[in-house]
């Protein structure tokens, strides 16, 4: 039996190519052979979800009225318990009604929001190395992917006056992510402002992703880009519960900024998906009360074992920054490799898993990502192998 002719769509057609594929591959041979992996290429929190939450989710799916369609914006009392949450976080009043959506997870709001604002031949401007939704969510929209490299020269933040002023023109949106994943640098308020004059004078709108801005450390706590004058006029911000409390799995997080751009992504939303199940808002509701009687510890096993990992790479003479926030490491490759033969060195001489930092984007070339999603244990560990290879 013949089927149908299958051809793909040009979006899907036109998808980067998967760098991680070859190492995903080399991991699997690796470990048909029996070496023990060290996985440090993971952006997943391995610890559980706290206790209060997950109880507050075993109450709620009893409940017949959780067993209906949501709203696809989210619960009024979800949306409240975020503007409560930033109100003590930030200092920054919204109001839950019109400035606050719920989200399926971040990512969700990332991938939909351009195709509110963009049409095709519009720019998105991108960081990179980035989290790869950015550009591929431009595109499926029908948008040009812009991308504004992250340098060491620049601190790992973007140069806004290198970006050419025919590509300010056609730009209609653009993502910023602090604190950052892959590079784990915190912008401030200051680099917000010039975002926002940026933003003003271009007619771009802001879409900044704050997923990590509860895993810092040493008591550095990043600021909200809606702390920044004028940032509701030009923007929203994208929050999610999956690094703060562990709940990857959960698929919830929430957008906050500008009341109309917070309309444009939920009428795409309306159409799209019909909102997250009521019981994992009511969880979320939890998780957002506890401020940081649930965060706190998280954040103290997460400083443990960088302050592991970041002595045993110093030790080793590598060259990074030690991350203030997010659980990644972004290292420079020695002299000699690239991104992609250091990562292959790595796993085979040592059976380690990093992240090859051109999987981000080409400005990524010459770093790898390491994650402190592994205990301290394993990370010692792993340094003391490394301790044994050269490079
Ligand atoms: C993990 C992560 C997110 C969060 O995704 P969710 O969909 O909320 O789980 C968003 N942005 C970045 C950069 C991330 O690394």
């Amino acid at each position: 039996m013949s089927g149908v002719p299958i051809t793909y769509a040009e979006r899907i057609r036109t998808l980067p190519p998967y760098l991680f594929a070859a190492i995903d591959e080399m991991k699997q041979q690796a470990v048909a052979r029996g070496v023990d992996i060290i996985n440090l290429g993971i952006g997943d929190p391995d610890l559980p979800t706290p206790a209060p939450i997950v109880e507050r989710m075993q109450q709620a799916v009893t409940d017949p009225q959780h067993h209906q369609y949501p709203s696809s914006s989210g619960m009024l009392s979800f949306r409240t318990a975020v503007a409560g949450w930033y109100q003590r976080r930030f200092n920054v009043t919204v109001d839950p009604k019109s400035e606050v959506v719920t989200l399926i997870g971040s990512k969700e709001g990332i991938g939909h929001v351009p195709m509110a604002f963009i049409d095709p031949g519009d720019v998105v401007l991108v960081p990179s190395p980035g989290y790869p939704v950015y550009p591929v969510s431009a595109s499926f929209a029908g948008g040009i992917a812009h991308e504004m490299p992250l340098l060491k020269q620049n601190g790992f933040l973007p140069d806004l006056d290198a970006i050419p002023p025919d590509v300010a023109r056609k730009a209609k949106l653009m993502f910023l992510n602090s604190p950052n994943n892959p590079t784990s640098v915190i912008a401030d308020v200051t680099f917000f402002s010039r975002v926002i004059a940026f933003a003003k004078e271009h007619h771009v709108i802001v879409c900044h992703d704050a997923a990590y801005s509860e895993i810092f450390y040493d008591g550095l706590r990043p600021s909200s880009f809606l702390e920044a004058e004028g940032a509701m006029d030009v923007g929203i911000e994208f929050h999610s519960l999956s690094k703060t409390f562990n709940m990857t799995g959960w698929r919830i997080g929430f957008a906050v900024g500008r009341a109309e751009v917070i309309a444009g992504l939920s009428q795409i939303k309306s159409n799209m998906d019909s909102g997250q199940f009521q019981a994992v808002q009511e969880a979320g509701i939890t998780a957002l009360e506890s401020d940081d009687r649930l965060t706190a510890g998280l954040r103290a096993i997460y400083q443990e074992r960088r302050d592991v990992l970041v002595a045993g790479l110093r030790n080793l003479g590598l060259e990074f920054d030690t991350p203030s926030a997010t659980f990644y490491v972004w290292i420079e490759v020695p002299q000699g490799y690239t991104s992609a033969s250091f990562t292959a060195h790595l796993l085979e001489k040592a059976g380690i898993v990093t992240t090859p930092g051109n999987g981000f984007g080409s400005p990524g070339e010459g770093y790898i990502r390491m994650a402190l999603t592994t205990t301290k244990e394993r990370l010692a560990e792993a340094v003391d192998r490394l301790k044994h290879i050269g490079w």
